[in-house]
């Protein structure tokens, strides 16, 4: 990987050289971590190598990578046993020092020891979207029956009120 391709003050480029979150997955383009603030049991992200913003961005190569990338890491979240992460990752030491109520609470649910239902599969691709931090990471999110009360229109949500349609 050559210098130019990350950047020293990037979170994401950190996690791809190694230094933060242990890799669930690598490919040639990608790596895949578990989101140390879960939303859900198995919530992952698949982050490019390189320091790229968007996903509109990636080249050919990468482009090639990318389904192979998350489908990995689907393969890795279905065979975790997710009591046995959390409890491990609530005391890794370089969290000891933030709030942990994410990954408590994902020890708390119901559907802590089941197979996913559904995924929600998706990035944030800019500031407006709600991203946080400019180096591309894609969501693969277990969903299971009852996280929510009505899961229907899914990402529609994303706005809040307009994601509810009648179809006839
Ligand atoms: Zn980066």
């Amino acid at each position: 990987m050559s210098s130019a391709s990350t950047d020293p003050h990037c979170y994401f480029c950190q996690v791809s050289q190694r230094k933060a979150d242990p890799f669930i997955f690598e490919n040639r383009s990608f790596v895949g971590i578990f989101d140390t603030n879960p939303v859900n049991p198995g919530h992952a992200l698949v982050i490019p190598k390189r320091h790229v913003a968007s996903i509109f961005e990636l080249n050919s190569t990468e482009q090639a990578d990318y389904f192979d990338a998350i489908t990995g890491v689907k393969g890795v979240i279905e065979t975790t046993d997710m009591a046995e992460l959390y409890q491990e990752m609530v005391q890794r030491d370089y969290l000891q020092d933030r709030p942990k109520t994410h990954i408590e609470t994902v020890l708390q649910l119901p559907f802590l020891d089941q197979k996913p239902d559904a995924y929600t599969v998706g990035n944030n691709d800019g500031r407006e979207a709600g991203r946080s931090i400019d180096h591309l990471h894609v969501i693969v999110l277990p969903r299971y029956k009852g996280d929510i009360a009505d899961p229907r229109g899914g990402i529609r949500n994303v706005i809040p009120g307009r994601a509810n349609y009648q179809r006839r």
